[in-house]
């Protein structure tokens, strides 16, 4: 039976490493429905709205994404679409596996990196609640609640459990923000007592910032807050080859959205050369969520067998292919 999934090309390269992802789960034996809706400039044109009813629509009937980066103005404009889809679906975990490729030439060859963030998802300083109280006096509000915080802990742990992970890290910065910190940290303990043969630790965001940089293969799972998680998983993503490579996924009670790590890349936006890994591995995440598991594994695979071989590769990794080059072949590794 065939799977149907809702398809968000996005924005800049969205569509490019869209419909590259499309081509690579197809290859790997599964049958989809894709019902493709635009989101933000693309669906400004169609319906004047930046997220349409219709995203909402398809979401409400497949339950599961794959969706390319979308464009966010940078002081003013309009709200991001991500935050308005993770909080209206209320996708509270933001999952980020973050490892090497295998023959991947990066500052880090050599060095074992294989950590997880987990990132909350729908508060912090996301909470999109900024005013001016007077002129030029602006304030934007942190939110943190126990609810928020102990069921992203909750899903960290659990996830850490089931797969057999030794650690947990809890990035905070509760020497300073002594409240809203201090009480994601408290949840963060408390959940870490049901979980005892886990181990925990917690850091400081900008020593953990260093130690990343530094001992990269010391960390295991990261537990982070909203803005801290952001900022940090692009920092790993330089560990491991940029961008261009880390997938993740949005997940929550009902839903699930699958997205990589990376933005709309408008240098690069209709060249033909942006690197779909990235996508693509979060395409892989999601068929494992749809139990289509052995599909899953072909895709995987086959990105490592790309990159093993070294010689397809694109050039935000060093090499010279193009996206297309790239896709075919990954596909060439599935026949
Ligand atoms: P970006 O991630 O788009 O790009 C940063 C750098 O990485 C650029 O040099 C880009 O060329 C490179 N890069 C990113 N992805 C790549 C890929 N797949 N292949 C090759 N190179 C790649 O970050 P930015 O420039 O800060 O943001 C651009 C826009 O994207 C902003 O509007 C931002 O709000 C948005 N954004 C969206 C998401 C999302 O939708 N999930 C995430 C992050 C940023």
């Amino acid at each position: 039976m065939a799977h149907r999934i809702t398809l968000i090309p996005g924005d800049g390269i969205g569509p490019e490493v869209a419909d590259a992802t499309v081509r690579a789960v197809e290859a790997a034996g599964v049958s989809a429905v894709w019902e493709r809706v635009e989101v933000g400039a693309a669906a400004v044109a169609h319906s004047g709205e930046i997220l349409p009813k219709a995203v909402f629509e398809s979401l409400d009937r497949t339950h599961v994404g794959l969706k390319g980066p979308t464009a966010t103005p940078v002081a003013g404009g309009h709200r991001s679409i991500n935050v308005a889809l993770r909080k209206r679906l209320d996708l509270y975990t933001n999952f980020r596996p973050v490892r090497m490729l295998p023959g991947l030439k990066t500052r880090f060859q050599g060095v074992l990196i294989d950590m997880v963030i987990f990132r909350e998802n729908t508060e912090d300083l996301y909470s999109g609640l900024e005013h001016e109280v007077v002129k030029d006096v602006v304030e934007s509000l942190k939110v943190i609640t126990r609810a928020a915080s102990i069921r992203i802990a909750r899903a960290t742990f659990q996830y850490a459990r089931r797969e057999s992970r030794k650690k947990v890290t809890a990035v905070h910065k509760a020497n300073i923000m002594k409240m809203s910190d201090g009480l994601f940290l408290r949840c963060c303990r408390e959940v870490a007592a049901d979980f005892s043969e886990i181990k925990y630790e917690e850091l400081i965001v900008d020593n953990a910032c260093m130690q990343l940089v530094m001992r990269p293969e010391t960390f295991d799972v990261l537990l982070l807050p909203n803005l801290y998680g952001d900022i940090v998983s692009d920092l790993a993503a330089g560990l491991v080859g940029g961008l261009g490579i880390v997938p993740g996924a949005n997940l929550g009670e009902h839903d699930a959205i699958f997205e990589a790590v990376h933005g709309t890349a408008p240098d690069i936006a209709g060249q033909g050369k942006a690197n779909p890994t990235a996508l693509m591995q979060s395409a892989a995440l999601m068929l494992a969520h749809i139990d289509e598991r052995e599909a899953a594994i072909r895709l995987h695979q086959a990105l490592e067998g790309v990159y093993a071989q070294g010689r397809h590769l694109t050039v935000d990794v060093g090499g010279g292919a193009s996206t297309d080059e790239f896709t075919n072949a990954v596909i060439g590794q599935m026949q």
